[in-house]
């Protein structure tokens, strides 16, 4: 099937062809023609299946290029001053989680629609109303919002929801977990009864289904990925490794493997920040993205891994939800999480659109049970690390001087196979000055030996 099937307009399949897109993927084949023909949906899928564009390009169809309708307005000549009226009313809201992710589909939404005439813009927490404000007052007929962003907006007037044509719930799951559901049905209630609805989640717990029920008419179910399916292509590791021998295994793995940009995931702000000043000091260049940190800190570090500049970003699971970046070789689960559908989304952040990709997950003895859970919703067992591909764990700790004996369990048999000497990225060694691929003899000088233990 080709873009050209799926009846989109000329500018559409233009923008498609100049990002690089060639054939639909299976979301997109399925939900854009029932978008164009004013379906509800109810869409199973998680991110990496190309489900932003499956929404926003045909949203930007039926919204088409006309001019926006005219809203009513009801002046009183109470000789009280009137703000004066956007120029144009909001007709299609999505609700996202997380700003990242609002920001993203709102880059989307400017990909897709860059040879159209329709206006967005993405509204969320953590930084100053004003501009945002503006940009409402100004009039946008494609608003990407967090909820709780706009709630505030409505109840200062902002912005008016009454012309709203298409409602989109992204990544509806998450927006439970965050504990969006109150504003969310609050916002709802704002809503014209008439319009059309899709809802996309990952996952469908209880209050989704729930959710879905009340909100869509008559839907029609899109499942692309089974509900405990993980991204396609992607290979899963696991390391047995307590907390203290950490450190010392993740500097080993960024050396020892053909890594060339991970995204490594804690559980807490303040570990992500510990892993940060760890490879810091072992001299690899990290960012690390959570909730503490300004949006604008946030948009630089993301800036930064996109364009290579830092090759690991370490992230909590709210801040990464949704993040879109291309060519994430690795997801390193740093620390294991205790939420099953959390590791699928997780991993998800690797290969993405068909790429393939890898995910390592450090498992303590405190994680067995969360380790047996995630093998029970994936329906495969995380290989033992033993043969890992480059990688030679006994090996890697010992020559940052942190003995096996110190990491219980992170190596002893499991050394077998490895053999060291993956050829890792250059950018993962900038004090090294060689050519970048590790080799059994090679000296640590480099670096300091406290970092194996911090
Ligand atoms: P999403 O699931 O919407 O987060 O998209 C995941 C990634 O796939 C994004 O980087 C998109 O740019 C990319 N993508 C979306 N549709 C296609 C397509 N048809 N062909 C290739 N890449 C795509």
């Amino acid at each position: 099937m080709n873009f050209e099937d799926l009846r989109l307009d000329k500018s559409l399949l233009e923008a498609v062809r100049t990002a690089g897109y060639e054939t639909p993927t299976p979301i997109q084949a399925e939900v854009i023609p029932l978008v164009i023909d004013g379906k509800d949906v109810l869409g199973c899928a998680q991110t990496g299946t190309g489900k932003t564009a499956a929404f926003a390009l045909p949203i930007l169809q039926r919204l088409g290029d006309a001019p926006p309708p005219q809203h009513r307005t009801n002046y009183k000549n109470d000789g009280k001053p009137r703000p004066r009226p956007p120029a144009r009313k909001v007709r299609c809201l999505v609700l996202a989680p997380t700003r990242e992710l609002a920001v993203q589909i709102a880059d989307s939404f400017g990909t897709y629609g860059k040879f159209g005439r329709l206006k967005h813009t993405a509204v969320f927490g953590g930084v100053n109303k004003g501009p945002q404000f503006r940009t409402l007052r100004a009039g946008v007929d494609i608003l990407v919002a967090t909820p709780g962003r706009l709630l505030d907006h409505m109840s200062d007037g902002a912005v008016s929801l009454d012309s709203i044509e298409i409602l989109v719930l992204d990544e509806a799951d998450r927006m439970l977990d965050m504990g969006f559901m109150p504003d969310i049905r609050r916002i709802l209630s704002k809503i014209p009864k008439k319009r059309q609805t899709l809802l996309l989640s990952a996952t469908m717990p209880p209050p989704i289904r729930k959710l879905a029920r009340d909100i869509l008419d008559n839907p029609v179910s899109v499942e692309v990925a089974r509900v405990s399916a993980p991204a396609v292509a992607v290979d899963h590791w696991s390391y047995r490794v307590e907390k203290d021998g950490k450190p010392a295994l993740l500097s080993a793995l960024l050396d020892h493997t053909a890594i060339s940009r991970a995204l490594v995931f804690t559980r807490t702000k303040y570990g992500a920040d510990k892993v940060v000043r760890h490879l810091s000091r072992a001299g690899v260049k990290a960012d690390a993205i959570h909730g503490n940190k300004s949006q604008n800190a946030r948009t630089r570090a993301l800036a930064a891994f996109k364009a290579g500049k830092t090759a690991v970003l370490v992230a909590t699971d709210i801040a990464a939800r949704g993040l879109d970046i291309d060519d994430i070789s690795h997801v390193i689960n740093y620390v294991l999480t205790n939420e099953p559908e959390t590791y699928i989304h997780r991993i998800g952040r690797t290969g993405r659109a068909g790429a393939s990709g890898t995910a390592l997950s450090f498992v303590s003895s405190e994680d067995h049970g969360s380790l047996r859970d995630i093998e029970r919703l994936l329906r495969t067992v995380l290989q033992p690390a033993i043969d890992f591909p480059g990688y030679n764990a006994a090996e890697a700790l010992a020559s940052q001087g942190n003995g096996t004996g110190k990491s219980r369990g992170s190596s002893g048999n499991r050394n077998r196979g490895g053999g060291g000497g993956g050829g890792a990225s250059d950018r993962f060694a900038p004090k090294r000055g060689g050519s970048g691929r590790s080799t059994k003899s090679r000296p640590r000088s480099g670096r300091p030996r406290r970092s194996a233990a911090s």
